[in-house]
This record gives structure tokens, sequence and C-alpha cells, in this order.
């Protein structure tokens, strides 16, 4: 039989640490109670729910390098999903469907610069999508869906996070959530101001007009200002969710795409429904499922909040 060396037997005892931690089971409530609340909050609007896929020829070109992770089948080529964002454009083919929701997992293999308190290379995000809606529109629904969320876990999870040392006052939203542009942001905090703005905060808010993937609408009232978002967890947690309008005329997609010298070849089927006039106009966002329950949790790092973690530069087992 085979028997362990000394480094593999050190990676099994961390593996097993980590399953038999005494907080996981309170923090895995909090994290079921966080998709009960999603669930019903869609529920109620009759939202619909599509279930992940975990491969496609298309998927997000995201707005940093990760590793490639390419699967061939069948004479074709696959790419992980690392976001369903072109799949929730595609469902909107649908007429009888002007809204959806996916809890989706995702995996982005992201390089290991990226193994900080906030990253994993497999994740899972609550994305939705609303066809002829507005930036204001999808500001006010993450309002309304966080707070939904937090009530919830109020409601819910006093003895899991009682247990956890951790009160509810991070969970109390007093108002509106404060939106703040990126520009005024770096203006007051330099180029870290995602991570010093958050520290400053006591409530989540919204940091917008981030220059980015090709999708991300721009104004065109505006040039150069972009209708998207990002809701920033405050007390230091950083960036919970990220979403826009979305560019559906055929001459701006193809305009960002160029900008960003993006494979106009291998999204030829994408270009052609835009040919179609068949993106619509829609707005959306996603969320980190393990990034609000660190936040909920408070937990030092996003590693705490996994059973088996996917932190990127480290070595797994299971
Ligand atoms: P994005 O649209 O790329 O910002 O992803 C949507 C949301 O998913 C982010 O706001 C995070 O909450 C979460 N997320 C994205 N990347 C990661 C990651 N590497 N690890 C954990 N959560 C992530
Ligand atoms: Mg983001």
């Amino acid at each position: 039989m085979t028997e362990l060396i000394k480094a593999e037997k050190k990676l099994l005892d961390v593996a097993v640490a980590k399953i038999k931690n005494k907080k996981i089971k309170d923090i895995l409530f909090v994290q079921q109670s966080v998709l009960k609340a999603v669930d019903e909050f869609m529920y109620k609007r009759r939202i619909t729910r599509i279930l992940p896929l975990m491969m496609s020829p298309i998927t997000d070109t995201l707005n940093h390098s990760v590793e490639e992770c390419e699967i061939s089948y069948n004479n074709q080529t696959f790419n992980v999903m690392k976001s369903m964002i072109f799949h929730k454009q595609m469902t909107m083919l649908n007429a009888d469907i002007d809204s959806l929701y996916i809890v989706s997992p995702n995996i982005r293999l992201e390089m290991a610069t990226r193994g900080d308190s906030r990253h994993l290379f497999e994740f899972t995000q609550v994305d939705f999508e609303f066809k002829e809606k507005t930036m204001e529109d999808i500001l006010k629904f993450i309002e309304e869906i966080i707070t939904a969320i937090f009530k919830f876990v109020k409601e819910n999870c006093i003895p899991e996070l009682t247990r956890l040392g951790v009160g509810t006052d991070h969970l109390n939203i007093t108002g509106p959530f404060k939106k703040y542009t990126t520009d005024e942001m770096q203006a007051k905090y330099g180029d870290d101001f995602e991570a010093e703005a958050s520290k400053a905060a006591t409530e989540p808010f919204f940091l917008t007009n981030h220059k980015r993937e090709f999708y991300d609408a721009e104004d065109l009232d505006n040039l150069g200002t972009y209708r998207n978002y990002d809701l920033i967890w405050p007390l230091g947690f950083g960036e919970g969710l990220s979403g826009g309008e979305r560019e559906f005329k055929l001459d701006r997609i193809l305009l960002r795409m160029r900008e960003l010298a993006t494979d106009e070849n291998a999204f030829r089927y994408y270009i052609e429904l835009a040919k179609q006039g068949e993106i619509f106009k829609t707005a959306g966002a996603g969320f980190g499922v393990e990034r609000i329950t660190r936040f909920i949790t408070q937990q030092p790092e996003i590693s705490d909040v996994t059973l088996f973690c996917r932190k990127p530069g480290e070595q797994y087992i299971f």
C-alpha cells in the first residue's frame, strides 16, 4: 500500500481540520438562509429560475486574465463557465421571459496573486437579469433583495450569529444605499479606492461607472461613462456584487468588442443575433454567495465560509 509522504500527510491534516471546524455548521446555516431568502424573494415576484450550466462554447470574457480551461468534446470546444452573462441574454429570446435568476457555480482559474481574503477559483453567484430595465431599476432591486436577505437572516439566524460571536448591527440598513462614482472615490482615496472606501463605510454602498467588459453599456448621453455598478460591502469586506445595463445594438457591441480586442469569430453567433435585433435591452447583476456569507458572518477569510476551499495558489486534495 502506498504511504503518504510528509507533505501529503500535512495536506490531508489541513483538509480534515477544515471539515471538522466547529464554526462551519453555523456558517453554512447562515449561507443556507441567504439562499432561502433569495428563493422566496424571487418566487414571490415570479422571477424565472433557470438551472446553471457548467460549460459552454462561449462564456464571460471578464475584465481580468485567468488561466484558460477548455474541454474538447464531440469536435467542439467548451469553456468552463466563468459566468452565465450570455445565457442570461439568450434566455430573453423567449418572449414570455422578462426576468430570470440563476444560482450559478463559476470556475475562474484566478492567478495565484489573487490568493487574498476574497477570491476563490471556484465560487457561486446569484445572477439575475431583467428585460427593458435601467440601471436605476436594478439598483433599487438590489437594495430590496439585500434588505430582504438581511431581514431573513436576522429573523432566523440569531443562535448561529451569537455562537459565531457576531451581532447584527452590520445588517441594519438605515436608508437607500449611497451611490458614488469610481472617479469621485479615486479622487478621495487614490488607486486603492475600493478597499479604502469599504474600510471607511459602515453600510453597503454602490460604486458606478467602471470601464469593463464589452457587454457593459456605455452611457450614450455621456460618452466615457458606463451604466454599470458594484455593491461594496462595508467594514473592509470589499466588492460583493457587479452588474450593469448591457450593450444591445450591433454597432455598439462591435465597437466595444474592438476596443477590447475581443475574438469576434468566437462570438459570431452572438453578433449574428445582434444583427437580427435579438440581443435585447437588459440590465442585471450577480453577487457572490461566499462573499455575502463572509460579510454576514464577519469571517476574516473567504476560505472560512467553505468546507472545500478553492483559494488561488493553494493545493487541494478533495
Ligand atoms: P463579477 O461580475 O465578475 O464581478 O462577479 C460577480 C460577483 O461574483 C462578484 O461581485 C463577487 O461577489 C463574486 N465573485 C467574482 N469573482 C469571485 C472570486 N474569484 N471568488 C469569489 N467570489 C467572486
Ligand atoms: Mg466585479
